[in-house]
């Protein structure tokens, strides 16, 4: 095997005529500043040609179904191996995928439960939720149903001649509602509420045979009693309700309600399954415990036919116990998942593959780890790469740097300012190396001595979601806060609790931007309107005119500048426009010119050297905005889809940076930055603090809790052993607390 991934005059992007050569089995760090050239390296070259070279080795047919592949701009790409790119993309998926599905845990323990179980229920199928021999036939697997809301159906405070039914069609007073208010057998006037429970089983259920009279246009009948839940679910469950009118429609789904199946009280599973015990436990009890309980459970089977599946199970719990989640459940949903707890649980699937000589490529694997998990973290990307890969990491965190055997750093800046290799070699003479990563490594951590005094305080109280015990807290107003803890503690549990009692805080998340294929920063921030009527006023033209999604823009591919071609057996083929060679505006447009740029020359820019250009102030407020916030390296015409998390919360924050009195949610808004961009975004925030606002960050990196006016730490661990606030106070106190692992990793960075 070659010793190296070698890349010849790489281009894509900022790259300048990149020439690297990788060593193969080897864990590689690529460092930089954000937006040096990191991704263009990682992802848009190597990554897309390992794929498009492993997709050319399929005949054409096979080939055609696959996705297609363009071939990154290089002069060689050599010696690659199949890439497999384990990023933080949400696993997502449908509410039949749980972490125990993902990691095929869950299977073990079928297989273990139908050869050990008692009573068995069968093969191992039999226990599977998402197969018609195993799934409760009730909610067919998904452990939940819709069902009537009878919260909302039903007042206890008012009896049934006062309106306790306020499902319209069953009032009191119509037809069917006199059911209730006629019957012998329940007091008309006593809040319901207040009945007995055979009562109340008479009014939900009635009693064969029970007759009650009702008073129709031709006289009185008397007709069958049908309890108030069998006569919902008779016309409103049992029938299809696509076929109703859109009003009635509407009318039910407003009493209707998602919630537990009652059959299996969310197991998922049929009755057979869920009788199935070993050592008194049944699968669902198994697979709702923590994976870190579950461990202790499954190792207490000694049986000698049995005990070798335990022990299967019990080595893939551990690897998820290994890398900080011994704190989920088996049962746990994968759309749940936060972007870094899904990547480790991607991580764990590879492990156990007993594939090698394979490329793996990870996106800041330490986003949402706590410092104490990151060694972990870096002991299972060792036992990657000693399985006989290699290992490519982008990375910001100096303990995954320090673990490198070799790094890549780009830069030296963003965008035009980088795109070119500034150091390459081991960790230690990085840190010795005039670079913007050289200078940051080994640089310690300085808390705060003079904290800001709060203006007041909001508060969260008897929070009791998720793991979190009756937390009680206040969140002090006109500081900087942050909320830290171990992963798994409760962190953004209990701000999606201040954020559902303060509804009034601007939350600045990492989610996409609703977004379309043509949004820009331009257009984004809000500049591209005032650009338009500079360029109308300057050019006597109509601002329309300047639009490339108007009559301006060049008819070929509407104003996208490129033209793709999909060849179906080849390579697809992206060719600039030749009508206006990219730049997406017709002739007559770009003749047109401000200060001797054309709007497309505009678009071109960086915010930086738009900044210099533009004369307006509205205009230069906006650009500042995108200064402020570290993202002056973005060209005003960069489609948006291109940018990063990180990137995506840091110019939704630049958009809403002008208010005063507002309270910001950011979560791990160092995401994505490297070291020297983090004393930046500490300015930014410092500056949204004292223009009157207060900022609650949910963070891990030290240099932003020891910056903090006030630190709200969660544990002492995660899960069930989290959910508490073990600290308040200053980083200053927090360097003397006992107990706590923010403590102790914060008393290691200062030292
Ligand atoms: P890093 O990974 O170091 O943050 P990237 O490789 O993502 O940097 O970006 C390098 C430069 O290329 C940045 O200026 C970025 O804005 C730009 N860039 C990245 N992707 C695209 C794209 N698809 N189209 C145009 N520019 C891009
Ligand atoms: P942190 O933000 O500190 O990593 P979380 O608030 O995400 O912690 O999680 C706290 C606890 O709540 C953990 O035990 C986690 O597994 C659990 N939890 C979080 N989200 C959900 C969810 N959607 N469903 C069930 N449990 C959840
Ligand atoms: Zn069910």
């Amino acid at each position: 095997m070659p010793a190296f991934i070698t890349l010849v005059g790489a281009r894509e992007n900022n790259l300048k005529d990149v020439t690297l050569r990788i060593p193969k089995g080897r864990l590689t760090v690529f460092t930089g500043v954000s937006g040096s050239g990191k991704s263009s390296v990682v992802f848009d070259t190597i990554a897309v040609e390992s794929q498009r070279q492993l997709n050319e080795t399929f005949t054409w047919f096979v080939r055609n179904r696959l996705p297609k592949y363009e071939r990154p701009h290089a002069d060689a790409l050599e010696d690659l191996s199949p890439a497999i790119v384990v990023d933080q993309r949400p696993i997502g998926g449908h509410s039949r995928s749980t972490v125990g599905t993902m990691t095929d845990v869950y299977s073990v323990i079928r297989v273990l439960f139908s050869r050990h179980g008692t009573p068995s229920a069968g093969p191992a199928t039999a226990y599977s939720f998402n197969d018609p021999a195993g799934m409760c036939p009730r909610c067919d697997g998904l452990g939940r149903t819709v069902g009537p809301d009878w919260d909302r159906i039903l007042d206890p405070e008012r009896s049934l001649a006062d309106g306790a039914v306020r499902f319209p069609p069953f009032a009191a007073g119509t037809w069917q509602g006199q059911t209730y208010t006629n019957s012998d057998e329940l007091d008309p006037d006593r809040p319901v509420g207040r009945f007995t429970a055979a009562e109340r089983e008479f009014l939900m259920h009635g009693r064969p045979g029970s007759k009650v009279a009702v008073n129709g246009s031709g006289g009185t009948w008397i007709t069958d009693y049908e309890g108030l839940a069998d006569r919902f679910e008779r016309l409103y469950l049992k029938r299809d309700l696509s076929a109703m009118s859109q009003k009635t429609r509407d009318l039910v789904r407003e009493f209707l309600t998602d919630g537990t199946c009652p059959d299996c009280r969310g197991a998922r599973l049929g009755a057979a399954a869920l009788a199935t015990r070993i050592n008194g436990r049944t699968i669902a009890d198994c697979a709702r415990m923590q994976v870190g309980d579950l461990i202790g459970v499954l190792k207490e089977i000694d049986d000698p036919v049995a005990g070798p599946i335990a022990a299967a199970a019990v080595a893939a719990l551990e690897r998820i116990d290994a890398i900080g989640l011994g704190y989920l459940s088996l049962d746990r949903e994968t759309s749940t998942l936060s972007g870094g707890e899904g990547q480790r649980l991607k991580t764990v699937r590879h492990l156990v593959s007993s594939l090698t000589g394979m490329t793996y490529i990870f996106d800041e694997p330490s986003v949402g780890l706590h410092p104490r998990d990151v060694g972990r973290l870096g002991d299972l990307l060792l036992r990657l790469r000693d399985k006989g890969n290699t290992v490519l990491v982008v990375e910001h965190d100096p303990d995954v740097i320090a673990l490198a055997d070799h790094v890549v750093d780009m830069g030296p800046g963003a965008g035009a300012a980088g795109g070119q290799v500034v150091f390459e070699g081991t960790p230690d003479e990085l840190a010795g190396t005039d670079t913007p990563t050289g200078r940051c490594l080994g640089r310690r951590t300085a808390v705060k001595e003079r904290v800001r005094r709060p203006t007041g305080g909001l508060w969260v109280k008897g929070a009791d979601r998720h793991n979190l015990r009756e937390v009680t807290v206040e969140f002090p107003t006109g500081v900087l806060t942050a909320v830290t803890g171990v992963a798994g503690s409760g962190k953004s549990t209990l701000v999606r609790e201040f954020t559902a009692a303060h509804p009034d805080a601007v939350v600045v998340d990492q989610s996409s931007i609703g977004i379309s294929a043509r949004s820009t920063p331009a257009t984004y921030v809000g500049i591209m309107d005032t650009v338009r009527r500079i360029f109308a006023r300057e050019t006597g033209a109509r601002p329309g005119f300047f639009s490339f999604n108007s009559t301006g823009a060049c008819a070929t591919r509407e104003g996208r500048g490129i033209i793709y071609t999909d060849l179906a057996f080849m390579d697809p083929v992206t060719t600039t426009c030749h009508d206006c060679e990219g730049r997406r505006f017709k002739d007559e447009v770009l003749r047109l010119t401000v200060g001797g740029n054309s709007v497309a020359d505009v678009l071109g820019m960086t915010a930086e050297q738009a900044l210099e250009f533009f004369e307006d102030s509205g205009v230069r407020r906006r650009l500042r905005a995108l200064r402020d916030v570290g993202l002056t390296y973005l060209t005003l015409g960069q489609p948006l889809s291109t940018l990063s998390g990180g990137e995506r919360q840091r110019i939704k924050l630049a958009t809403r940076l002008h208010r005063t009195g507002a309270v910001y949610v950011l979560d791990e808004p160092t995401t994505g930055l490297h070291m020297s961009d983090v004393d930046g975004l500490l300015a930014l925030l410092d500056r949204l603090v004292d223009a009157g606002n207060t900022v609650l960050v949910v963070e891990h990196n030290l240099d932003v809790v020891a910056h903090a006016d006030h630190v709200v730490d969660l544990g002492p661990d995660g899960g069930r052993d989290g959910g508490r606030v073990i600290f308040e106070g200053t980083p200053r106190e927090l360097l003397a607390a006992r107990d706590s692992f923010t403590a102790e990793h914060l008393r290691r960075a200062t030292a």
